[in-house]
């Protein structure tokens, strides 16, 4: 059975065809300047091989013992080897070999046939010269591969940059959608809202009341409540998406970061009647930041750590300030977030698995807006959480 070669990771090499090791070297030779051609190699061996013979009489007629005579032919070969590859350095060993046997042997070459003794002789030439064309071989091969494994990645960068680019369509699509669908979803719910609240009003003002118009004022409370919340997430969704696109300016200017965090506390503890704390310097925090976008940071995640948490559960925001940052901090005592899922709770939609299989409503946008808004003030938005002990949302903000 033929096995397949694999790589470290254990997935199968692709082999070179034949076909394909042809094209690779007409590549190969394209790319070569014209003097390193193989044809030229072979021209070029004739006069170097003819040096090489020529410093051989030199050093012979120099030193009274010449010991390694065939060291010269091995250094032509070497040459050729290095500049002209295995064909030209094959041609060289074989016009050394002559050489040798003509100059050391028999000057008669072409009537006598070599012995033994004459070919164990030349042999450690031959062997050294087959050697060096061997390894330049390799080395060819050696860059074929290079060569196809460029190609083969050159391919996949294609593929991937064309994935990529449909990817991004399909992203774009999905934000065209999104927010063209809730642009749409927003005015017929702000309008069933306000006929109920319209309704509502007016049956608050009746002095007697039946208890049919009773029942249907429970369910025009209930109306009131459900559109409140399409309504908010509906708001969610187009923030998202203007906020990604980059639609919304911040509107700057110097605030008081005490009283953003005083007045969203004061805010979530008349809408929870929970216990939330709140720690503060004695001096203001000034900060040029977009204060409603601050302030709708803050709210998340004060409202998330209530909607996460037990109700007897106490709740606290800290503001600190030291020379360079200012840091909000909002702890809870709620279920926690696995070490795993805090990587994507910012990621948009997502929503960690004990939030999917409670009753907790949410759509997984509140986190992604608040890194979005924190990230387009300069600063970084984290979670520190434990299962089982709580959560603790951390929001740092550059001072200047
Ligand atoms: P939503 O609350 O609408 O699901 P968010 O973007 O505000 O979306 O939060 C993303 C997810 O992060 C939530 O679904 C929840 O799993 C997790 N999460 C956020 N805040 C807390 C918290 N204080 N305690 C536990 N989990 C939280």
């Amino acid at each position: 059975m033929r096995e397949t070669l694999t790589d470290r990771q254990g997935r199968p090499l692709k082999r070179i065809s034949l076909q394909k090791r042809v094209e690779l070297r007409r590549l190969y030779m394209a790319e070569m300047p014209g003097w390193r051609r193989p044809l030229v190699g072979y021209l070029f061996t004739i006069p170097i091989v003819g040096i090489g013979l020529v410093a051989l009489f030199l050093e012979r007629s120099f030193l009274s013992n010449l010991y390694f005579p065939s060291t010269f032919l091995l250094v032509t070969t070497l040459l050729i080897a290095l500049f002209w590859g295995v064909g030209p350095a094959l041609f060289s060993v074989v016009l050394g070999t002559i050489s040798l046997y003509y100059i050391y042997i028999s000057p008669f070459m072409l009537s006598s046939i070599p012995g033994t003794q004459e070919i164990l002789q030349l042999l450690p030439y031959i062997i050294a010269g087959l050697v060096v064309a061997i390894i330049t071989a390799q080395r060819e091969t050696a860059r074929y591969h290079a060569l196809f494994a460029e190609e083969v990645a050159n391919e996949h960068a294609d593929e991937l940059a064309r994935a990529n680019f449909e990817l991004e369509q399909a992203n774009k699509l999905k934000d065209q959608f999104l927010s063209m669908a809730s642009h749409e979803l927003k005015t017929p719910i702000t309008s069933i809202r306000g006929q109920a609240q319209l309704a509502l009003r007016r049956i608050a003002k009746q002095r007697e009341v039946s208890s049919d118009i009773s029942t249907a004022y429970t369910s025009l409370e209930k109306i009131e409540q459900q559109t409140r919340r399409l309504d908010a997430l509906v708001e969610d969704l187009l923030d998202l998406s203007s906020i990604q696109a980059g639609k919304i300016p911040l509107q700057m200017s110097k605030c008081d970061l005490v009283e953003i965090c005083r007045a969203v506390v004061e805010e979530q503890r008349l809408l929870s009647g929970r216990t939330i704390s709140l720690e503060i310097p004695p001096e203001i925090v000034k900060i040029r930041a977009d204060a409603n976008r601050l302030s709708q940071v803050i709210t998340n995640l004060v409202s998330n750590a209530l909607k996460y948490s037990p109700d007897d559960k106490p709740i606290s925001v800290r503001l600190s300030q030291d020379d360079d940052n200012i840091t909000i901090a909002v702890e809870d005592e709620g279920s926690g977030i696995d070490r795993e899922e805090q990587e994507h709770i910012f990621e948009p939609f997502y929503r960690a698995s004990h939030a999917r299989n409670s009753s907790k409503n949410g759509m997984g946008l509140g986190l992604a807006i608040c890194k979005d808004i924190v990230e387009r003030h300069g600063g970084s938005i984290w979670c520190d959480s434990h299962p089982g002990k709580g959560s603790s949302f951390f929001v740092r903000l550059p001072q200047d």
